[in-house]
């Protein structure tokens, strides 16, 4: 009930100027995201790593509005590549399941950007692309709302042209993505499934969350049957165990947990040293509203939380 108007005020610039400006304890930040800047990004993808996991570094900011901000982004994910590199964080070698990478937002890069912004934001991760490329890490295109699904996947198709490593993302929660799971289920396709943090209208997406959850299953089936190399990004514990069983008994040696950093951190640790690759996705600056916002939605019960690191300092 409450994850509606939560996911409309996660697009609500006043809002977001006026929780940003309140004396928000740093913990609540800090809980979900790793750093205010590079440097801290990097050392806690440094302790990640040390542990066993993986990480994906998301530069947070999304929904920009003008050319400059986008090319702000892009150089934040130059510069955090290149300090993942100087932290031997990066894999030159193997680059499927590279120790760092990092996920991009297209909308962050320029795509909303008007009749040119698809062009605009290919430019701008092909630039990131090859700065990774250069560096031993990988790029994944994160998934925004369906509206930008098309766009995202065309630039996925002209990306992989050059850089055939780069990921994508497909949401459970969309009545397409089962057919958009098979056209990108063979070799060499990387493809993080999530259940999808949108709010979006019945016609395109599963309303239930049974429905959301089978969904899951049939593109986790399709993933795996597939040659590619599937990511799965959920918290959920069944259908972690439901994966986890399809997988061994697919005979599949390689998939790959992905987690978000803050949440369920025993089970990471749990996945990892049951032999798995283990992801965990870690935002970080000073842009965290947005994204704080869907958390917020995903788990209400996190609700009371925020609102008592509002009125604390
Ligand atoms: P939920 O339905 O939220 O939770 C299922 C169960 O998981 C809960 O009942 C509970 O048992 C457990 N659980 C969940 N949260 C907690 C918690 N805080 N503490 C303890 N238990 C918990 N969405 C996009 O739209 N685009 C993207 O590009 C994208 N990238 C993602 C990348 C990663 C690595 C991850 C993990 C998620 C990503 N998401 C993305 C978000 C995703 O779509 C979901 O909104 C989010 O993961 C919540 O769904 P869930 O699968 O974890 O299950």
């Amino acid at each position: 009930m409450l994850r509606s108007p939560i996911l409309a005020a996660a697009r609500n610039r006043r809002l977001e100027r006026l929780v940003t400006h309140a004396p928000v304890s740093r913990s609540v930040v800090r809980r979900f995201v790793g750093g205010a800047d590079t440097a801290a990004a990097v050392e806690v993808a440094r302790a990640l790593v040390a542990d066993g996991l993986t990480v994906s570094l998301d530069h947070l900011g999304e929904d920009t509005s003008d050319r400059a901000r986008a090319a702000d982004a892009v150089t934040a994910y130059v510069d955090v590549l290149q300090a993942l590199d100087d932290a031997g964080l990066t894999a030159r070698l193997a680059p499927l399941t590279a120790r760092a990478e990092v996920s991009v937002k297209l909308s962050a890069v320029g795509q909303a950007l008007g009749d040119d912004g698809e062009k605009i934001a290919l430019d701008n991760a092909r630039t990131i692309c090859a700065r990774a490329r250069e560096v031993g890490a990988t790029v994944t295109l994160d998934m925004e709302d369906h509206t930008t699904t098309d766009s995202t996947l065309t630039v996925l198709g002209e990306l992989r042209r050059d850089f055939p490593d780069t990921g994508a993302v497909l949401q459970a929660y969309l009545k397409r993505t089962e057919g958009d799971c098979r056209d990108l289920a063979h070799p060499g396709s990387r493809v993080r499934l999530c259940k999808g943090a949108y709010d979006e209208p019945a016609s395109v997406a599963f309303d239930r969350s049974l429905d959301v959850d089978r969904s899951y299953v049939r593109c986790a089936n399709v993933l795996l049957d597939g040659g590619g190399y599937p990511m799965f990004a959920t918290h959920d514990p069944r259908l972690i165990e439901i994966v986890d069983d399809r997988a061994r008994v697919k005979g599949h040696g390689d998939v790959e947990f992905q987690l978000l950093y803050g949440i369920r951190p025993d089970e990471q640790r749990r996945l990892a040293a049951a032999g798995n690759t283990v992801r965990v996705y870690v935002p970080y600056g000073s842009q965290w509203y947005g994204y704080l916002m869907r958390r917020l939605a995903e788990r209400p019960a996190n609700l009371a939380f925020f609102a008592r690191a509002l009125v604390s300092k």
